[in-house]
């Protein structure tokens, strides 16, 4: 059988094994070290901060960023954390961690990405209702910004609403919206170096603060908030979630071709348009104002919303692909319609749930940076043949 072709493999830089033999060299097998704080530098390099300012706290998952980053907005037992309906529920999980409850707002159709009005109403209804939402978690899906005209809706809603807002950038490091980095648009943003993600540490994640202070006070959390004092004394409940002095090594190895991968995966993408043009194939629209960092090409089957033979066509490719070897995913299945979220609030598109139909019709195709033409054309050949 042919070698396999995954939806996201990480791809190595060739650099990591000296990057892991110098930070073994200083001997810090432990948790801290200098490794760690380059890496944070390197990270808020790349996010045009000043690495002076202190700001990013590197941690063992984005999954964890986003739980620090909600209990530094003060989310507990009571409050609404209203997030993006179409994600990956590592966006909202924390939440639920903290007894909140989680509330959805449904995709924009020409973003995927959270709806600004959808986001009103919930603020909206919860007014009415006399609960506050606490804090937004928003989500720049498979490395698409919402554009800038979108984000700033929705900055000004949470302000005036008094909510913090959470920018989850797991999927879109490097993606710039109106010139601005993801990552540094929200009162706190999250980074994830899983092994799917652009860049990897094969795991780990990055918490981005307002300022140094905040960041210390992460960083105490994130280390089980040690009082200081000789002995082990603790006035907080912390958590074990630092990253190692070791996966930051592989990490600082794979920063440095950030930009090269970005361009590797819109190579991906452009010449899956180029083998695919003329099926009843779409691609996610590219956001207006912003550049993607193109993680992951997804696409849509059939002829627009609600078109059952365009979700039936979407299965018969992705059987395709997997009798073939290829790994293909369907678009992320929305957090309303999860078993474990089925009582909570989803603010949905009154002419038919956006994030319904992009699961139904939607697929994420191999877009890895390690993928050769030849790769792309023979998952493009697959999913020809299925259609014809
Ligand atoms: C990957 C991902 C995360 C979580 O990252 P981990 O490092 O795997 O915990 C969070 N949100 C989104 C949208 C992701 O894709």
């Amino acid at each position: 059988m042919t070698q396999r072709i995954f939806l996201s493999p990480p791809h190595l830089s060739g650099d990591e094994l000296d990057s892991l033999r110098d930070a073994l060299g200083t001997r810090y097998l432990a948790p801290a070290g200098p490794t760690l704080a380059a890496f944070e530098d390197d990270v808020s390099t790349i996010l045009g901060l000043d690495p002076e300012e202190r700001r990013v706290v590197a941690l063992n998952s984005g999954t964890a960023a986003i739980h620090l980053a909600l209990v530094l907005a003060g989310v507990g037992p009571g409050d609404t954390v209203l997030c993006s309906d179409l994600t990956f529920i590592a966006s909202i999980a924390p939440a639920a961690y903290l007894g909140a409850t989680p509330a959805f707002a449904d995709a924009h159709p020409d973003t995927w990405n959270m709806d600004p009005a959808r986001v009103r109403e919930a603020f909206e209804t919860s007014r009415a209702a006399g609960i506050p939402v606490r804090a937004v978690v928003l989500v720049h899906l498979y490395g698409r910004p919402l554009p800038p005209g979108h984000l700033a809706e929705i900055q000004a809603l949470c302000r005036e609403h008094g909510a913090v807002l959470v920018e989850d950038a797991a999927e879109s490091l490097g993606a710039t919206t109106g010139g601005t980095p993801t990552g540094i648009l929200g009162d706190f943003g999250i980074l994830s170096f899983n092994g799917n993600k652009i860049v990897t540490c094969s795991g780990g994640g990055a918490l981005v603060c307002p300022d140094a202070k905040t960041a210390k006070h992460a960083l105490s959390l994130a280390t089980m908030a040690k009082d200081p004092a000789p002995h082990y004394q603790h006035s907080a409940i912390g958590y074990s979630y630092r990253m190692p002095n070791v996966l930051a090594a592989i990490g600082r190895s794979q920063l440095p071709h950030l930009q090269e991968r970005m361009a590797q995966r819109k190579a991906v993408r452009d010449r899956y348009m180029q083998q695919l043009d003329g099926l009843p194939v779409a691609f996610m629209p590219e956001p207006e104002n912003a550049a993607p960092n193109w993680w992951l090409t997804c696409v849509t089957f059939g002829h627009g919303p609600g078109d059952a033979h365009g979700h039936e066509m979407c299965e018969t490719v992705r059987q395709a692909l997997d009798a073939e070897n290829i790994e293909a995913r369907p678009v992320w299945k929305p957090m309303h319609m999860q078993p474990v979220f089925k009582d909570a609030a989803a603010f949905l598109n009154p002419e038919g749930c956006v994030g319904a139909d992009l699961f139904a019709r939607g697929l994420c195709l191999p877009s890895g940076s390690t993928l050769s033409e030849n790769d792309v054309d023979r998952v493009a050949g697959v999913v020809r043949t299925a259609l014809g």
